[in-house]
């Protein structure tokens, strides 16, 4: 039989092997993993001599055209987003649904799905559980039982994912309500995606700032979140965990402390716990928030010291943390010098859609800190394994061509100029990758030639999980 496309003279990386392999597409879909030395008829041939050739990444926590509570967006549409996540390999995303005042979940759902209509990759979203709006300012209010109804409905609806935040004024949940939820996502087979911080604790040091000079001090950001109020927040939402049997995800772990607490459950034998890292925990240092433009690189949790940034790769190594996503939540220059006289009213967040599989080839694999199966594991097969995207994350017979040919050769440097995010600054700035994405297949179409988009707009399918 003649395939669509066979791509050639590569070396196939998967989360578990490495090897000398003909990739064969077939309507979409990878057809069969052929001996080097078979070359069957195809209407196409891509030659990926020299090159790895990977399941498509899956970046399972992004913010793209996000509101925030101070009425700004976050800086990349879903044009300007996935276009950069396809030139940095990644081939689906999954955002967040949170319901405006007034509106149910599901109708909240449906506004981001026709939001998404120009993604040029595949996208899901994750449900955000939150407080029903509250009437005085400033007040934590409970979820409602609609509120929670709606858990079940949105899973049928593909959404079975839901991301709830322990701080936060406005979106921080109680415990009540997050053992309420915990035990109707367990009853739906889904999963939490957890904010883990003490968001009342935070509140009381931020607000003991106040001298002018502390106001401007970047590092007051990471103080005023110590380590030992993320790690108690994990606690406690493992412990929840543990009581509802709900599958839990602790997003953006940051620190040592916090990552031991996954460890000791999975020690336990806990296996409804995961940990997930971001790539600006593993190469940049709270060093950053020293800068006079440090607000740049906050985000929350923050940036930590070196110590734990070498705990947080060994805990990847071994498997105690499970994935790595980007947490993309760009904000502009200006809209981050909205802190520039009160580092409490910097928008945190920092990009990384793009970057992630370079930063991490070049700082994990070609350092040994991982391989190239523990790179494709934490970037693909783990992350489409736990969100249940379960034509995605794999290079094997039946799975969607979602293919990157990736060239370890090709230097790449991180400069705003280089990257494609909406931007007007790169937190890489200065940064050189050698190894970045050559080529990118979508559904078995190109939409990455050479390190160019040549896909188009709308080439993104919502994805229905489960
Ligand atoms: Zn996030």
């Amino acid at each position: 039989m003649a395939f669509d496309l066979v791509i050639t003279h590569g070396t196939v990386v998967t989360a578990d092997a490495t090897f000398r392999a003909n990739v064969a597409v077939n309507n979409g879909k990878v057809a069969a993993i052929l001996n080097p030395q078979d070359a069957p008829e195809a209407a196409q041939y891509l030659d990926a001599a020299g090159c790895y050739v990977l399941p498509g990444a899956v970046d399972a926590h992004v913010h793209l055209h996000m509101l925030t509570a101070a009425g700004i967006y976050s800086a990349d549409d879903w044009r300007t987003g996935t276009k950069a996540a396809a030139l940095g390999g990644v081939t689906s995303v999954v955002d967040f649904v949170q319901a405006l005042p007034g509106q149910t979940s599901m109708e909240a759902l449906h506004q981001r799905v026709d939001d998404a209509r120009d993604a040029v990759i595949d996208y899901g979203f994750h449900m955000t559980i939150h407080p029903d709006e509250s009437p005085i300012a400033g007040v934590n209010q409970r979820v409602s039982d609609f509120r929670i109804s709606e858990i079940r409905l949105a899973a049928d609806a593909g959404c079975p994912t839901f991301k709830m935040y322990q701080a936060y004024t406005g979106l921080q949940i109680q415990d009540a309500d997050l053992f309420r939820a915990l035990r109707a996502i367990a009853e739906v087979n889904g999963m939490a995606c957890v904010h883990a911080e003490n968001g009342d604790v935070i509140q009381v040091l931020r607000d003991s700032v106040d001298a002018p000079a502390d106001l401007t001090n970047g590092l007051l950001h990471a103080q005023t979140r110590p380590t030992i109020q993320e790690a108690e927040a994990v606690t406690r939402t493992l412990a929840c965990a543990e009581l509802t049997g709900a599958r839990v995800l602790i997003f953006h772990i940051s620190c040592d402390l916090a990552g031991n607490v996954v460890a000791a459950a999975k020690a336990r034998g806990l296996s409804n716990v995961f940990g997930e890292t971001c790539p600006q925990y593993l190469v940049f240092t709270d060093e950053k928030l020293a800068r006079p433009d440090g607000r740049l690189w906050m985000c929350a949790p923050p940036l930590r010291p070196q110590s734990d940034q070498d705990a947080l790769w060994r805990k990847l190594k071994t498997g105690v943390l499970d994935v790595v996503s980007s947490d993309h939540c760009p904000f502009t220059r200006a809209q981050k010098d909205l802190g520039a006289t009160d580092f409490r009213r910097v928008p945190n967040g920092m990009p990384g859609i793009e970057t992630r599989m370079g930063v991490l080839h070049e700082f994990g694999v070609r350092t040994g800190k991982l391989s190239l199966n523990d790179w494709v594991r934490v970037c693909s097969t783990r992350p489409a394994e736990l969100h249940g995207l379960q034509s995605k994350g794999r290079l094997a017979p039946g799975y969607d061509a979602d293919i990157v040919i990736f060239d370890p050769a090709e230097r790449k440097e991180l400069s705003t100029s280089a990257l494609h995010s909406a931007l007007d600054y790169s937190v890489c700035e200065g940064m050189t990758c050698t190894g970045w994405t050559r080529d990118v297949l979508l559904r078995g179409n190109m939409i990455v030639r050479d390190g160019q988009h040549v896909g188009n707009t709308g080439d993104g399918r919502f994805l229905k999980r489960s």
